[in-house]
């Protein structure tokens, strides 16, 4: 078993550790104060710095200008730029475009890829994945309402999502919806491309999350889909096959995920332990002199370290022997790293007192952002469920002494 970090990497790994304490952080009191939209030129001259220092969309394919990294490389990356709410942004490597350039890159046709790929992995435009509704089980996405009807050349779109993140300002939509409702039940959904500028693609509202309905990027939208109409050469790989699709975006998303929740724990871990020897709570006496703080320390420091190797030797699963091998594997960490990270976040606000409910520091930002950990790509409970009903087949045939 080898630990350790190529050079390569710890080159990478150090120059944007540099840049992300240089460049973002200090510019997390705007990104918490002002508008997106009056940061935007920022954030896009970060960007540009970025692609000349040869570091942008690390994890993307090569012949698309990426840096081609593989999956446990990625891992690494991700945790280095999750210390910022912009590091995956200002890097290019942001969901869900991540997620929709992998699937377009292994699913796209050749023009599909000149169109939407090219542009996407360079940063000229966004995307957004649509496939949860308002009044279906996103937990049981067979239950899909949104069809998807063939007319002449066309499939006419119709149906209701929600949490298509960051549809606002977006380029084009992946729209999951059912074309095949004879089929059985996995093989009656397809991917389909679609252009926000279509009649019938109707962003109805940005979604108030936990107080704030965000804007761009960082936004939240419910798409009304109505006789919204596209060519049929917008179809995604095969018909019929949208979750066969689903579950190769699912696999190297949860790892890019799950580091970038490692990089948040991190970055509030360092939050925590400064207050905690910087703040006097008596007569010379800090909180960091106090046990049950030490302890919160001591169990994030663990909690933190095992999360990360587990995730990593999750990733390096995924490029052993596949994502549909690494199931196990891949819904561990879902649940399990999303859960720590909730303890640490919440550890490190309390250590801050008041201070920590208000938005002069990151935490805040990170608790209310970041609780939704629990639920996207699979809920606690629908990955437990997974693993345990995995677990427990095994025992189905083992004779256990
Ligand atoms: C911040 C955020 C961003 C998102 N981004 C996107 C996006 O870009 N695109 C997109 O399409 N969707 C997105 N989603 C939607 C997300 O995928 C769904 O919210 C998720 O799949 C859960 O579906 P649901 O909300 O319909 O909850 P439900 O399916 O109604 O489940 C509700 C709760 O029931 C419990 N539960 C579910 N199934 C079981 C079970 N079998 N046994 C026991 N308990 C169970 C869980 O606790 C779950 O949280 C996003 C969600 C959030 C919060």
């Amino acid at each position: 078993m080898n630990f350790e970090v190529s050079d390569k990497m710890k080159t990478i790994i150090g120059m944007i550790g540099e840049f992300v304490d240089r460049e973002l952080i200090p510019m997390e009191q705007d990104f918490l104060s002002k508008p997106l939209k009056s940061l935007q030129p920022e954030i896009e001259r970060k960007r540009e710095m970025v692609k000349k220092m040869e570091l942008w969309a690390p994890n993307h394919p090569k012949e698309y200008g990426g840096m081609g990294l593989d999956l446990v490389e990625h891992a690494l990356v991700s945790e280095a730029l999750g210390r910022s709410p912009l590091g995956h942004y200002v890097f290019g490597c942001q969901a869900p475009d991540a997620g929709n350039i992998e699937i377009l890159n292994l699913f796209g046709t050749k023009e599909q890829k000149e169109k939407y790929l090219r542009p996407l992995v360079d940063g000229k435009i966004r995307s957004c994945f649509s496939m949860t509704e308002v009044d279906m089980p996103g937990s049981n996405p067979v239950m899909l309402e949104t069809t998807a009807v063939k007319d002449g050349n066309d499939y006419v779109i119709n149906g209701q999502k929600w949490y298509s993140s960051s549809a606002d300002g977006s380029e084009f939509a992946i729209v999951m919806a059912v074309t095949n409702p004879e089929a059985q039940p996995y093989l009656r959904a397809s991917m389909i491309i679609v252009p926000t500028n279509t009649p019938g693609f109707n962003l109805v509202r940005n979604i108030s999350v936990m107080g704030h309905a965000g804007e761009g990027y960082f936004s939240h939208a419910e798409i009304l889909y109505q006789s919204c109409r596209v060519p049929q050469t917008n179809l995604l790989g095969p018909e019929g096959h949208g979750f066969v699709i689903a579950q190769e975006r699912l696999g190297p998303g949860r790892i890019h995920h799950c580091m970038r929740w490692i990089g948040i724990c991190n970055r509030v871990f360092d939050l925590m332990c400064s207050r905690a020897v910087q703040r006097e709570i008596s007569a010379g006496k800090t909180l960091a002199t106090k046990q049950i703080i030490q302890s919160w320390i001591a169990e994030s420091a663990a909690e933190i370290q095992s999360a990360r190797l587990m995730v990593l030797h999750a990733a390096w699963m995924i490029e052993k022997v596949g994502a549909s091998a690494a199931r196990k594997e891949i819904s561990l960490i879902k649940f399990m790293v999303a859960g720590i990270m909730q303890k640490v976040i919440d550890r490190a606000l309390q250590v801050h007192g008041g201070l920590g409910m208000t938005d002069d520091t990151i935490i805040s930002f990170f608790f209310r952002h970041e609780r939704a950990a629990r639920i996207y790509d699979g809920a606690d409970e629908v990955h437990k469920i997974s693993v345990a009903k995995r677990i427990l087949k095994e025992y189905e045939t083992k004779k256990v002494k």
